[in-house]
């Protein structure tokens, strides 16, 4: 089998209480399949070229945090770019550590990966944009139906208590109420844990 590589943009250390429980590393990625407007990742991007990075050399490069992470119970954070395109990676990543891993995703991606992905990841934060297809469309490019498709098969593979959805206000696309109709409709869906916020655009 050949080893994986991950498109390495940067890491950031030392991160409390962003991702969940301990301390946690930012690993962010390049790739994603969609187009949203405010991406902040696009402008990464154009600032940087990304790394080829393999598991064991990723490992080496944050394996410095090793005892605040198993202090803390914290760990690791895949995010974007979208993580779950590499999938793969995440997965030979998990052979090499027990520490906590995150991944920041925004479910649009093949149901190989979601399904890949519930075997090594611990905790996912989900960017959901919003659940009406038509804002979907407009501020991302792609299409809703594959974000719901792929939220209900993750629900089922892993249980809403590992999931945490993220319901923005995005300025110029989805305003409060929107952001309520998408929450309602992520409860009725089976999502326990929302995080209903504001996107602010600099
Ligand atoms: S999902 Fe994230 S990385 Fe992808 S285009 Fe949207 S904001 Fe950028």
């Amino acid at each position: 089998m050949s080893e994986a590589v991950y498109p390495l943009l940067g890491v950031s250390r030392h991160r409390m209480g962003i991702d969940g429980e301990g301390v946690t590393t930012l690993i962010a990625g390049a790739g994603c399949t969609l187009k949203c407007a405010y991406c902040i990742n696009k402008r990464l991007l154009a600032e940087k070229k990304p790394k080829p990075v393999t598991a064991r050399e990723l490992f080496d490069l944050v394996k410095v945090d090793d005892l605040y992470f198993r202090a803390t119970n914290g760990g690791v954070t895949f995010g974007g770019g979208e993580s779950l395109l590499h999938a793969g990676f995440i997965s030979e990543f998990r052979a090499l550590c027990t520490w906590t891993i995150n991944v920041e995703t925004s479910l649009n991606v093949p149901a190989e990966k979601v399904s890949l992905s519930a075997g090594c990841v611990d905790r996912f934060i989900v960017d959901c944009k919003s659940l009406d297809p038509a804002v979907y469309f407009r501020y991302t490019g792609g299409e809703e139906a594959v974000f719901e498709d792929n939220l209900r098969l993750l629900i089922a593979l892993v249980g809403s208590e590992r999931i945490i959805v993220r319901v923005p206000v995005i300025p110029d696309h989805a305003d409060a109420e929107s952001q309520r109709k998408s929450a309602e409709k992520l409860r009725e869906m089976g999502v326990t844990h929302l995080d209903l916020f504001n996107y602010v655009i600099k």
